[in-house]
């Protein structure tokens, strides 16, 4: 298909994906605002855009599973030890705070508010009644498992992978060869898998700027140009949430290590960069080690282990991300997120976060199961708020992407610092 010379479907294969997404987009504003209000436009792109979103869903269930396993069970206990346990406890803690972040720009700048899809289009579930504290907590433990993987639960999806994953990494550190071997093969199976899923997920982005021009279409279409002001919001809202992060949290912990973050800000600047250009936490490691090493003093030894299991499992930027999207979605659909859903967003963001697979774009899969825990579900409006945020997801995704890498860096800095090892001879230089 990619060969094939000449040809619009080979011009389309052939081009730039993002460019295409974006192209998608644009397009997609312009012939709604020309066709503004034409309903029989949108009776006929609403299919086109549905099935974008059925495809994504189609593979978040199992993206989710996969990830999730092969994160946590990639964390060798017998490795663990107390650089292992100091890094995990500090990467969920900026998480949290990540989370908290994202969920406070999200109330002040209330993206999303004021433009009300849901006003003229049906099948906007709303949020399921606030249930108690207690209860979203003891709902995060499946009674069944396959069950809840059957019917897209997604906390307790993801409730019963951390402690499948961490099984696994037990078992394949098993002094019983019978156990090890059996346990390298299922893990390599769930690898496999992974590799399968963003296969699928790499042939549905194919046809992403079709799903994002019908969706965005139908936006604009219903609300013309005002329909800019919301997308421009989100955008501010999570660079705002990004940069109180750094703030906020990074600058704070180099204070409280009694580092200068004038320092850090300027050496973490080469990964933070190619975070932003590749998307990707994963293509960015050996920029991050080389950074740590080369001017920033933290040993291999540290490093070898904080890098790669940041780059798996530690996802602030995505935290944050997620946050004010989902936000955002409750706000355009009409059914702002009240407390006990936030609490919600909470806790599934953080755990998302964990199962983010450190490639372009992983965050947004996540993004369908966030709204899903607070009962939007992904249909009708909220489906075509999704679009919007896809839309511009190479933009949110070049930030994110930063501080989940920044997020690791700092992290291996203040574990060298607490471990006495940070060479402070290169830190200074
Ligand atoms: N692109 C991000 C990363 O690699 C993940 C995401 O899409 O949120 O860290």
């Amino acid at each position: 298909m990619n060969g094939q010379k000449g040809g619009i479907l080979s011009l389309y294969f052939r081009t730039n994906l993002l460019l295409r997404i974006f192209v998608g987009l644009i397009l997609g504003a312009i012939f709604g605002m020309i066709f503004e209000n034409s309903q029989s436009f949108i009776e006929i792109l609403t299919p086109f855009g549905e099935l974008f979103v059925r495809l994504l869903k189609m593979i978040m269930v199992p993206v989710i599973v996969c990830t999730l396993i092969v994160g946590t069970s990639s964390i060798s206990p017998s490795h663990l030890g107390r650089v292992g346990i100091k890094i995990i406890v500090f990467y969920l803690f900026t998480s949290l705070f990540a989370i908290i972040i994202g969920l406070f720009v999200g109330n002040v700048l209330e993206p999303g508010v004021g433009l009300e899809l849901a006003k003229d289009v049906t099948g906007v579930a709303k949020q399921a009644e606030a249930p108690s504290l207690v209860k979203i907590l003891l709902d995060i433990i499946p009674t069944n498992p396959f069950g809840s993987i059957a019917k897209g639960d997604v906390l307790p999806i993801i409730c019963f992978c951390i402690f499948f994953g961490i099984a696994l990494a037990f078992c394949r550190d098993s002094k019983d060869e019978n156990v090890k071997n059996a346990a390298d093969v299922m893990f390599l199976f769930f690898e496999g898998m992974s590799s399968v899923m963003f296969k699928i997920v790499g042939w549905v982005m194919q046809y992403a700027p079709i799903g994002v021009f019908a969706l965005i279409f139908i936006v604009f279409s219903k609300n013309g140009a005002q329909a800019f002001g919301p997308l421009a919001n989100v955008t501010i809202s999570v660079y705002v949430g990004l940069l109180l992060q750094v703030v906020c949290v990074y600058c704070v912990i180099c204070l409280f290590l009694k580092l200068s973050p004038f320092v850090f800000l300027k050496k973490v600047r080469p990964p933070m960069v190619t975070a932003f250009v590749t998307r990707s936490s994963g293509a960015t490691i050996p920029v991050s080690m080389q950074t740590l090493e080369k001017s920033m003093g933290v040993p291999r030894s540290i490093f070898g282990f904080t890098i790669p299991v940041g780059a798996t499992i530690n996802m602030d930027g995505t935290t944050i991300y997620l946050g004010v999207c989902a936000i955002f979605i409750a706000n355009v659909v009409g059914a702002p997120l009240d407390f006990s859903a936030q609490l919600t967003v909470v806790l599934t963001a953080v755990l998302a976060s964990i199962g983010t697979a450190g490639v372009p774009g992983a965050g947004a899969i996540m993004l369908l199961m966030v709204l899903e825990s607070v009962g939007l579900k992904v249909e009708g409006a909220v489906a075509i708020a999704y679009g919007m945020i896809l839309g511009i997801d190479a933009i949110l995704d070049m930030g994110r992407t930063s501080m989940n890498v920044v997020g690791d860096v700092i992290g291996s800095v203040a574990v060298a610092k607490s471990e006495k090892e940070l060479n402070e001879k290169v830190w200074n230089s």
